[in-house]
């Protein structure tokens, strides 16, 4: 028997998996750390607590498969995109990494843009606009406020990139994290000469860049002492957990895209030609499969509308729920199943915590709009899941506005469990979902990259076809189409006339 290990560097624990050479689970453990934020807002790791929790889920994953490490074929590497780890000339690190969720940056995500000439030559170059999250805006903030990290840094790494160095001692990335450093030339798959010489930021300081399943170096025998495996092991790029998590969702050729409805909500179409959203709504990134992108919408508060929901307005069902040991969302969802599409002219804007795509509006509010005396809770129940649901169509409408094609769409995460939120995303999205056999996401993913590294399957279409399979179907309501596509237009016009009093009301805050 052969074995490959998925590591997921994420953020609230380091998930690592163990996956026989056809693809079945073996083991999975979780092991987590924490966060800290020492200013609002503000968001970071330490590296060394993932190095930990890297050496520890390994040894309780090969003890719980009793699995020999012998065995142990290949290695995958996913995690948090966008942090930043720095390092000093002799590997340590010099300061926590900023995460990708640190909202520091603002005024270096405008440098970046003035540097590159504008946000449209910044698209152009890197094929996205900056944003707070991103890695290169770290990096600039870090020059400015910590120049004597900045001075002493010899090279500057991504979380799991920074576990991939203290496994083989190599310095190395792959394309699909890189694409969300901001500095990757996303279209030629390669640092940006050009960005990194406007920005004054020596290309030295950056790993080298590999396609996902290719192999970035071997298990060293310290770092064999520290795991319980033995040298040699090769270390495949891998992948951020994005580009990984669609890998375990078999989301790898034209067409198949996934709705991930979790907390957050993704769109995630896989794309054979590098297509950019002129306006920079959603992201361009390099996929894990070699020699193709993809392009991904997020909805901040997709899931997390109905959980704020419960949270807030339902605490009697919260109760009862308990007390008849079922899962409130069930309740919650029953009753909004009780109410007609469109529930009765309630809109909900979802937008909580502001919007990413389309938006990119940190100010925007979340709002039921049409209420009247005829409305009950159920009513409002519908109407966030109908308005979390349209966030996800607009993400879907821009890709397919890009001539990205959607044939198959993949449906995942919480919203995802329930057949009435199944076959509300099929009427709104006006398309069949199905759901997938695989569940364990980004882990899994980089797992079947190692697979393919070392030989194990020939592609990465490939490794998806042996082991992901589609389970069950959910054909939309032609009844229930027609009135969300009557209904739809106007969620999007709410927006648009609220737009500057969200902003206004921001400032009154
Ligand atoms: P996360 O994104 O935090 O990993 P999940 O993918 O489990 O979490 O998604 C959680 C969200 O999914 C919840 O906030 C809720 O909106 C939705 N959800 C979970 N279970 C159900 C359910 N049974 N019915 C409807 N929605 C659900």
């Amino acid at each position: 028997m052969s074995y490959l290990l998925g590591i997921d560097i994420g953020t609230s624990g380091t998930k690592t998996l163990l996956v026989d050479d056809r693809g079945r689970i073996r083991a999975s453990v979780t092991v987590e750390y924490p966060s800290y934020a020492p200013k609002p807002a503000w968001s970071e790791q330490a590296p060394d607590d993932w190095w930990r929790a890297t050496q520890e889920s390994i040894r309780k994953a090969l003890r719980a498969a009793k699995a020999r490490p012998a065995e142990v074929a290949g290695i995958g590497l996913s995690g948090q995109m966008h942090g930043s780890v720095f390092l000093d000339k002799a590997g340590k690190v010099l300061r926590r990494a900023i995460l990708w969720n640190d909202q520091r940056t603002g005024a270096e995500c405008d440098e970046i843009t003035q540097a590159a000439g504008g946000r449209a030559r910044l698209i152009q170059l890197v094929s996205n606009p900056a944003l707070t999250g991103f890695t290169a805006p770290k990096i600039l903030w870090v020059r400015r406020h910590e120049p004597r990290v900045y001075d002493r840094a010899a090279r500057i790494l991504l979380p799991k990139d920074y576990v991939r160095y203290r496994l083989t001692g190599e310095f190395a990335t792959e394309v699909s994290d890189a694409s969300g450093t901001l500095l990757l030339d996303v279209k030629n798959r390669r640092w940006s000469k050009e960005l990194l010489g406007l920005l004054g930021i020596d290309e030295a300081l950056l790993p080298a860049v590999y396609e996902s399943p290719e192999i970035t170096g071997v298990l060293t025998k310290a770092a064999a002492q520290a795991t319980g495996l033995v040298p040699g092991i090769p270390v495949v790029g891998g992948g951020g957990d994005q580009a990984a998590g669609a890998v375990g969702n078999g989301i790898v050729r034209r067409g198949v895209i996934s709705a991930t409805l979790g907390t957050s909500g993704v769109v995630f179409a896989h794309a054979d030609r590098v297509e950019t959203d002129p306006e920079g709504r959603v992201h361009t990134f390099c996929h894990a499969v070699p020699g193709k992108w993809h392009v991904m919408g997020v909805v901040l508060a997709a899931g997390g509308s109905l959980q704020w929901f419960r949270n807030t307005l339902c605490q009697d069902l919260v109760a009862a729920a308990r007390k008849k040991k079922v899962d409130p969302y069930e309740l919650i969802t029953a009753a909004a199943a009780g109410v007609a599409p469109g529930s009765d002219g309630l809109y909900f804007l979802p937008y909580l915590t502001g919007e990413r795509t389309p938006h990119a509006d940190p100010c925007a509010r979340a709002a039921w709009i049409g209420l009247s005396n005829m409305h009950t809770r159920a009513h409002m129940a519908r109407a966030v899941m109908e308005g979390a649901t349209y966030a996800m169509r607009d993400c879907l409408q821009i890709i397919q506005g890009m001539g990205v094609p959607v044939t198959e769409i993949r449906v995942s995460g919480g919203g995802a469990r329930s057949k009435f939120w199944r076959g509300l995303q099929a009427d709104i999205y006006r398309q069949a979902v199905w759901t997938v056999s695989s569940a364990e996401g980004p882990a899994y993913g980089v797992a079947l990259l190692a697979g393919v590294g070392t030989g194990v399957w020939a592609s990465v279409p490939e490794a998806c076809d042996a082991t992901i399979k589609t389970l069950a179907k959910t054909v939309p309501n032609r009844k229930n189409v027609a009135r969300y596509e009557a209904l739809y237009p106007m969620y999007g016009r709410l927006y648009r006339s609220l737009k500057d009093d969200f902003r206004a009301i921001a400032q009154l805050a």
